[in-house]
């Protein structure tokens, strides 16, 4: 008998592997490091607006997203047309590759980088072209540029790069879009922009007044808190931001998700509050690191690298012997979120206490 079969680029699809919750060590607090998540809970208001919200539950939310993209809009100064809302900025993903790759089609992108790149692509049945990072976990941008190619339909910058941590500056991606061609998506995933500090930052919606083929993607689930509603935005032309909303699932976005989203960007200063506090703690953990003799790239995102080799899975479990679950890449390193300010201390504890054999 024949069994119901899925496309063969299914077979190709990688799983995704989340972050572990921890498991718990007699006599210690446990901390989960694993997923970049915000340790600060949702601020007051946030919170109210997601219980006024659920009271409705019974109904299908706004399909439109109305309020949400009328909040987005207004705060971005830029028109709704350029804006797609969908769960998450990994249905984003999903949303841009199946609008813009036939199968075959190419979507170019830095390796290691956030994970969710190859499943989309293969789930969409394009084809992926990963371009090894500088030996300091940075984009190439250099031999990304060299990749694009006839066949190429979008590109992914992953800023602050997930899971090593270092930013792309203004200058570098400027001149990146000035080589690849104008039919070709750039995406700038900014999951983690506001966390990044230093000279250059990247003003994604300058270049994308420049540049048509520019779509810069942001999340309500890291530096906002929400991870846990799924709630993500893109910017980009009407074509682009457009094309991504018809691939969207409708009533996608639930409604306490739009109301907690548009009351979170009335609170600007409390999330730049809770960002500093996780930006200087970052700094913090990286500069122990650097001082007990790791070498580590630069962080800016809400997560240090620590590219440990073949030690990758012996760190891991002497982290989660003290009741930390960091997050293990093969044998390439450990990527571990800052958290409370006692679990980075018992992290720096765990890396002091760590002997290297790699
Ligand atoms: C966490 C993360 C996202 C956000 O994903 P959501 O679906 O919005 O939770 C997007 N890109 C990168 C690189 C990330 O690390």
């Amino acid at each position: 008998m024949n069994a119901p079969r899925p496309r063969a680029a299914l077979a190709a699809v990688p799983a995704y592997v989340a972050g572990r919750p921890p498991t718990p060590v007699e006599g210690l607090e446990s901390y989960k490091l694993s997923s970049n998540e915000n340790p600060f809970p949702p601020v007051p208001e946030v919170l109210e607006a997601v219980q006024a919200a659920a009271q409705t539950m019974n109904r299908y939310p706004d399909m439109g997203s109305t309020a949400l993209y009328a909040a987005l809009a207004d705060h971005l100064g830029v028109r709704t047309e350029e804006l797609a809302v969908a769960t998450g900025s990994v249905a984003l993903l999903y949303h841009l590759v199946q609008a813009f790759c036939d199968p075959g089609d190419e979507v170019v992108y830095a390796w290691r980088s956030f994970e969710a790149y190859p499943i989309a692509t293969a789930v969409c049945g394009a084809t992926a072209v990963q371009v090894p990072l500088t030996a300091d976990g940075r984009h190439d941008l250099d031999a990304m540029a060299a990749q694009v190619g006839e066949r190429t339909k979008v590109v992914l910058l992953c800023t602050p790069n997930n899971p090593t941590g270092p930013a792309l500056r203004h200058g570098e991606v400027e001149a990146f879009l000035a080589r690849v061609p104008s039919d070709v998506v750039v995406v700038l995933d900014e999951a983690y922009g506001e966390f990044v500090r230093g000279e250059d930052r990247l003003d994604a919606l300058a270049l994308l007044r420049q540049h048509g083929n520019v779509a810069v993607m942001r999340t309500f689930a890291k530096a906002y808190g929400l991870a846990g509603l799924r709630v993500g935005y893109l910017v980009g032309s009407d074509v682009v931001a457009g094309a991504v909303r018809a691939c969207a699932l409708p009533f996608g976005v639930s409604g306490v998700a739009q109301a907690a989203a548009a009351e979170a960007l009335r609170h600007q200063a409390a999330m730049e509050g809770r960002v500093a506090a996780l930006v200087a703690e970052r700094d913090r953990v990286h500069a122990g690191l650097l001082e007990q003799g790791w070498s580590s790239p630069e962080p800016q995102g809400n997560f240090v690298w620590l590219p440990l080799g073949a030690d990758t899975a012996r760190f891991a479990g002497a982290a989660e012997a003290q009741g930390l679950v960091v997050r293990p890449y093969g044998e390439d390193g450990v990527r571990i979120t800052i958290g409370e300010v006692p679990a980075n201390d018992r992290f720096l504890r765990v890396a002091a206490e760590f002997e290297p054999k790699a």
